[in-house]
């Protein structure tokens, strides 16, 4: 069996634009848990308050997976960390520090000497805290193997019962980093038995998947991977290719994994959904184009015969093939119905807000498809909880007078109202609401999708803001008219940066 361990919260949240609030944490922590990861890693602590209430919480809600928090080699990062997830019914600390010599140089400016104390005294720590404690020797791809075996035994000796190799950079290649992975299994014996060797491969290189695959084929028993290959630069191992890998050729590798094959697809569209990051149509086992087949000479063959093209079955990760429509005569039971089976469990009064939502959806739009519902409920609920809503909005434009807009948004139940001009109707309005909420950071991006086919389609409008720290904010907006959708989607950036704090 080989352990999956999902950083989606962690290290694919770190990656720019995919912040989480606490709420949608939770909500993709319990997907993660249907989905059957191992283990899930729920932040780094220390970090912020919001990511340690994030944590604390996940490992409250979350009973099956274990769930882990990052903390550095430190004593205030492990204390942290442990008191975050120290509720959970099966917690873990994860300790990291670096061990290349480039990394020891220019970023830690330590010796190999202090970094093996470091390590020591952090695994030590989070040992007589926690039972399941995860080192990882950050770098570890371009460490130098005697040291690296030698920090390992050291974390081994202090009680980690696992130890993680991450390619931190992306800068492995498959032969080689097998090979490596072999080497340091010979060179520490207590690897082939109960500690458990890991991987954390990046893609920096398009090979994070391979890597890990190579690293498996070698001993490695725990594969560190994210939703829709998230994570930092060019992302993590995706964990519906290194599952669907060892999966589909089940011949060839003789190791299993406990993940639930039928939720991935799901747990993909959520990622997205959340994160407002959208999955590349041609992205392997979840993109859009991943089953289309759109030569001739494919779809007859598909035709006679579906394996001549395809290796593997949409069914098989979840993606439903014939899609239920739904329109003005669905009741509140078939919407229900509906949406647990994409995957939303709504409680009554979160469904009748919903419900009203699709109603008024029906009376624009002919067929409700899943997408539309899934856009529809991702907005009801992110707006929900929101400080700031828009309350109304009145635009002019066209190519007569200046674009202005007249905004009316619901600051906790005192609406607050402002008039803007500008170049077009968005920035006019972005305008207005700049003057309700404040200044609080620079628009990066803006970009309209149309969620489903036809003219009276839902816009979904995603927006990327920058805030003054630098750190940058999704923000989406769902609505049949692109203009409320803009205003939606600007709010929503703006509440999260604000509640960020
Ligand atoms: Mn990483």
């Amino acid at each position: 069996m080989i352990k999956i361990f999902d950083t989606t919260l962690r290290d694919g949240e770190q990656s720019p634009g995919a912040s989480m609030n606490t709420e949608e944490k939770i909500k993709v922590a319990l997907q993660l848990e249907k989905l059957g990861v191992d283990i899930i890693e729920a932040g780094f602590p220390i970090t912020s308050k919001d990511d340690f209430n994030a944590v604390n919480q996940i490992a409250k809600k979350v009973t099956k997976s274990t769930i882990c928090g990052l903390a550095r080699a430190v004593p205030k990062d492990i204390e942290v960390c442990w008191e975050a997830i120290q509720e959970a019914s099966c917690p873990r600390i994860h300790t990291f520090i670096s061990t290349s010599e480039i990394h020891l140089k220019y970023q830690m400016k330590k010796t190999q000497e202090e970094v093996l104390e470091m390590a020591r005294k952090a695994v030590k720590l989070a040992g007589s805290l926690c039972q399941d404690v995860e080192f990882s020797a950050m770098d570890a791809s371009r460490t130098e193997l005697d040291y690296l075996c030698e920090v390992i035994k050291v974390a081994i000796e202090e009680g980690a019962t696992t130890i993680n190799i991450p390619d931190s950079v992306g800068y492995a290649i498959p032969n080689e980093f097998g090979k490596f992975i072999a080497d340091i299994i010979e060179r520490v014996p207590a690897l082939k038995e109960d500690v458990i060797l890991s991987v954390h491969c990046h893609n920096d290189l398009g090979l994070a998947t391979a890597n890990s695959l190579a690293a498996v084929q070698n001993g490695a028993r725990q594969i560190e991977c994210a939703i829709n290959g998230l994570g930092e630069r060019g992302g993590n191992a995706s964990l519906e290719e290194v599952v669907m890998a060892l999966d589909v050729r089940s011949e060839f590798f003789s190791e299993k994994t406990h993940i639930n094959k039928k939720e991935i697809y799901k747990s993909s569209r959520l990622v997205s959904s959340i994160t407002g990051l959208h999955v590349q149509a041609n992205k392997a086992i979840v993109g859009k184009n991943a089953f289309a087949h759109e030569s001739g000479i494919h779809q007859d063959a598909i035709l006679k015969k579906r394996e001549t093209f395809e290796i593997m079955c949409a069914e098989d990760i979840g993606l439903d093939t014939n899609r239920l429509v739904l329109g003005k005569h669905s009741g509140r039971a078939a919407l229900n119905d509906r949406l647990q089976q994409i995957g939303f469990d709504l409680s009554d009064e979160e469904l009748l807000l919903v419900f009203t939502r699709f109603k008024e959806l029906c009376d624009k739009k002919k067929e409700v498809y899943d997408e539309d519902l899934e856009a529809i409920v991702n907005d009801e609920m992110a707006t929900n909880q929101q400080k700031f809503q828009l309350k109304d909005l009145d635009v002019h434009t066209g190519t007569i007078h200046q674009p202005n807009a007249f905004v009316e948004v619901n600051v906790e139940g005192d609406i607050q109202k402002a008039k803007g001009e500008g170049t077009g109707p968005v920035d006019a309005i972005y305008k207005a609401i700049d003057q309700i909420i404040g200044d609080h950071g620079e628009l990066m991006e803006f970009n309209v999708n149309a969620v489903t086919e036809g003219i009276d389609a839902v816009a979904e409008v995603i927006v990327k803001v920058k805030n003054k720290q630098g750190r940058t904010f999704t923000g989406k907006g769902v609505h049949t008219d692109i203009v409320v959708a803009s205003a939606k989607a600007y709010l929503q950036a703006l509440n999260k940066i604000v509640q960020r704090g």
